[in-house]
């Protein structure tokens, strides 16, 4: 079943002279608990586009459609909650708040729905013991390793249980064999939680794992096949 269908998308940024256009009639559709790399020179959109997926910007035309809704459709506190429940995002850079406590910042996406509940806590404690960090709940961020606090930012992504992951960069800051670690997490936990993921990435190992690998170039989406 589509879950993510992404129509004829089109971003165009103005200038002072001719407005800058960065998607030219995207298009993709994604099923549950499906994965795909986007990869792309610098500049070439993919943060743009991710952007755009995940409801924080709009397209200038075109549409997406996730879990059976159009977020366009939706007024700022409903898009706001729509987003909160249904996407999960990564960044290059992990986004910790520095004063909380790893198991703190992972539940920080549970607090817009209410006190926070048992069974989020729960939920967070089980994520942390999978991105092994069971044992490093009360620590804060300045006291891990750059791979440990974009684990604790993954476990952040998923506490939601997201149907879709946007991972922008998600190993661009870590050491290679850090990288390595972190990319086969993320693939783990999509596959265990069964969302769709979707990945931007450098890392040509990182974007091998995925079943799919698209690129972006001149606002262009493509198919990379095999042989390339
Ligand atoms: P990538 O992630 O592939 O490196 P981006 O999506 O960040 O690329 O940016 C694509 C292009 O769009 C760049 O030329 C960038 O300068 C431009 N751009 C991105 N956001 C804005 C914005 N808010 N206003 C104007 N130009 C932007
Ligand atoms: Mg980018």
């Amino acid at each position: 079943m589509t879950k993510l269908s992404v129509e004829n998308v089109s971003k165009r940024f103005p200038t002072r002279a001719e407005p800058l256009v960065v998607l030219r009639n995207v298009s993709l559709e994604l099923g549950q608990s499906r994965n795909v790399a986007v990869v792309g020179p610098s500049g070439s959109g993919k943060s743009t586009l991710l952007s755009i997926i995940g409801t924080l910007e709009s397209p200038s035309s075109g549409h997406v459609f996730l879990d059976g809704q159009d977020p366009a459709e939706l007024n700022e506190p409903l898009l706001a909650v729509f987003r909160n429940q249904k996407i999960g995002f990564v960044f290059q850079d992990h986004h910790l708040l520095p004063q909380c406590t790893v198991l703190e910042n992972v539940l920080l996406p549970t607090i817009a729905a209410g006190p926070t509940r048992r069974e989020a806590v729960d939920r967070a404690r089980m994520l942390l013991d999978r991105v092994g960090l069971g044992d490093r709940r009360d620590h804060r961020p300045a006291e891990l390793s750059g791979g440990e606090r974009q684990r604790t930012a993954l476990a952040r992504a998923l506490i939601n249980e997201p149907v879709l992951l946007l991972a922008d960069e998600p190993t661009g800051n870590l050491d290679r064999s850090t990288a390595e670690r972190v990319g086969e997490l993320l693939l783990e936990l999509q596959e265990q939680e069964q969302m769709m993921l979707i990945v931007v990435t450098h890392s040509q190992r990182l974007a091998g794992l995925m079943s799919r690998q698209l690129e972006l170039n001149d606002g262009r989406l493509r198919e990379m096949t095999n042989d390339q």
